[in-house]
Formats: structure tokens, sequence, C-alpha cells
């Protein structure tokens, strides 16, 4: 792989951040990669672990001379940092973003874009439920589907060298109007976190009254809710406040099948109930041949203790 993006700026050094610059060395995507974060305490660990080539203290003098421009920090933080770096940028350099959510960034940074810099939203589809500096890997991005969600009058020249990065990080690359984009999202990942946050949330209510079995005994449905619901709280919070009519919907539409399922259990429809777990099934099956999931039992987890 040869360089893409000269110089890059990542601003936010937490799990994405840190995966993009593990991901740029492996692949020889840049020359030079420049990195700041709010806190002296994350910038101390990056310069620690020698994540960037130079951890510098503020946006504003990250983007000096950048080539692309990475806005890897809470959606609920945009505005002000794309307010901070608007009068440092380079001309012809490119800003993307990686938040989880489209439109509410757009509103936020594209105001602040000059029009001789290329804005270009993105959102790797790819996560853990770690954060910060240290949590990043080279492979996060391997196989997983990065979004962008180029603006009509984009230069196409601007969104090919984006779509090259983003392969060159491992990634299979597709465009996206970012309306879809949030709805689409919402089905896939955002109600399916706070279906799980609630679901951790009744359990622990619950285990005060049974002790400790709610740990103890935790199967693989309830623990694989608690995985999804350690999330990072800042990033989650934004999310729903950025994401609201799309996952409003989507959580009306889920009221409703609940409530189907419900009286079905109620009326004892064992037929209704079938059908419709055979029908989910179907759905898991085409998530595994598209190759974004493991075929293993349990996730591929081994069952002996380390
Ligand atoms: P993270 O590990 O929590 O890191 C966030 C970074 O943003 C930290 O370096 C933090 O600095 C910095 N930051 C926070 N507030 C800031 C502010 N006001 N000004 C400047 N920097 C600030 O988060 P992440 O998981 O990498 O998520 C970053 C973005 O990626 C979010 O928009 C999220 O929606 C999106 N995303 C996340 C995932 C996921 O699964 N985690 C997947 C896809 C997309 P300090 O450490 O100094 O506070």
């Amino acid at each position: 792989m040869s360089v893409i993006y000269k110089r890059v700026a990542l601003i936010g050094l937490g799990l994405i951040a840190s995966s993009m610059a593990h991901g740029m060395r492996r692949g020889g995507l840049s020359e030079h990669i420049v990195g700041t974060a709010r806190s002296q305490k994350t910038r101390d660990i990056a310069r620690e672990i020698g994540l960037c080539d130079v951890v510098v203290d503020s946006a504003a003098k990250a983007v000096q001379d950048a080539d692309l421009v990475v806005l890897a920090i809470p959606i609920g933080a945009m505005a002000a940092v794309a307010r901070e770096i608007g009068p440092h940028l380079k001309a012809g350099a490119t800003v993307t973003d990686v938040g989880s959510v489209k439109r509410a960034v757009i509103e936020a940074v594209e105001p602040h874009i000059p029009d001789d810099v290329h804005f270009i939203p993105g959102h790797p589809l790819a996560g853990t439920e770690h954060s910060g500096p240290r949590s990043g890997f080279a492979e996060l991005f391997d196989n997983r589907w990065c979004l962008l969600v180029p603006p009509a009058d984009t230069q196409p020249e601007a969104l090919a060298q984006l779509k090259d990065f983003w392969h060159g990080l491992g990634s299979n690359v597709d465009t996206m109007e970012a309306d879809h984009h949030d709805l689409v999202l919402a089905v896939t990942s955002h109600a399916p976190h706070l279906i799980a946050y609630t679901m951790v949330g009744v359990a622990d209510d619950l285990s005060r009254v049974t002790g400790s079995e709610v740990v103890n005994f935790s199967a693989a449905g309830f623990r694989d809710f608690t995985r999804i619901a350690a999330s990072d709280p800042t990033m989650w919070r934004d999310v729903f406040l950025t994401n609201k009519d799309a996952t409003l919907e989507i959580l009306g539409r889920f009221t409703e099948e609940l409530f189907a399922l419900q009286r079905a259990i109620r009326t004892g429809d064992g037929d209704h109930l079938h059908k419709y777990f055979t029908r989910t099934r179907a759905i898991r099956r085409g998530i595994i041949e598209a190759g974004q999931d493991t075929d293993e039992p349990d996730f591929g987890r081994s069952t002996v203790k380390k």
C-alpha cells in the first residue's frame, strides 16, 4: 500500500482514532500522523505509547498543514472543535469524521469548513465496548464497512482518495445519503443498544432482589447484552440526543412487535412464536454469509478459563 495522505491529523485519540493510527502504520497510508485530545492525560498516554509521530496540545495546531483531518470525538463536541479548526485548515485538505450519526454532524461541522476544503463525513461500522488511546488495534476495520456521506457537490477525486484511505485500513466502503444512514443505523445499532441498556438495567434492579444470581448464572443472552451495555456512556448519550427521530420511529415499531409477542405468549400462540423465531434465525444466517460475523458457536468464545 502506498501513501494516500502525507499528513494526517487525528482529533481525539480514543478507540477509533487509535485504531486508525495503528491501521495507517500497518498500511503505510501516511508519512506523518499528528494527534491531539482534550485532556492532558490522554495526550500523555498517546505520547508514552508512541501512538502518533507527534502529539500537540490543541486541535488548531494539529490541523495545520494536514492533508486529512479526522474528527474522532463525541458527536456533541463536533461543533466546537470544527469552529476551532476552521480558520487553520489548509486549502485543498479533506476533513472527515467518524461519528455514529451523520445529519447532526453535518449540521454541526459544515458551517465552519472553508470553501477551499473538502468535507466528507464518514462512519466506520466497527467498534468495541472499550475506549481511550490504549484500546485501539490495527485490525478493527478489517472487512467491516465504512459508510461515507459525501455532499452532492463533493469533488470525485477527493471522494476517491478518502475511499482509498478506508480501503487501506481494511474496510469495505459504500456511500449513502445522511438521513438514510441515520435510519439504517437506528435499526442496526442505535435501537439494539438502547434495548441492551434497558435489559441490563432491569436485571440490575432485579439483582437487588435475587442477590448475585444475575451475575453468577448469566447465560449467553444476558451476557451479550452486558457487553453492548458497557459501551461508552458519552458516545451513546450523544447518539440518542442527535438521532432522535429515527431512533424513536424504530423503538415505536419495536414496542408494537413486543406487544404482539407478549400477546402470543399470554394466549399460548406457539405457532406465532415459532414462525417469528424462524424468520429471525434466517437474518443471522445472512449476516454470517456476508462475512460480518463468525459461524462458531457462542461467537467463537473459548469455554476454557485462561
Ligand atoms: P473514545 O474512545 O471515548 O475517545 C473519544 C476521544 O475524543 C478522546 O480522545 C477524547 O479526549 C476526545 N474528546 C472528547 N471530548 C472532546 C472535546 N470536547 N474536544 C476534543 N476532544 C474531545 O471514543 P471513540 O469510541 O473513539 O468514539 C469517537 C467517535 O467515533 C464518536 O463520535 C463515536 O460516535 C464514533 N464511533 C464509535 C464507535 C465505537 O464503537 N466506539 C464506532 C463507530 C464510530 P479525552 O480522552 O482527553 O477526553
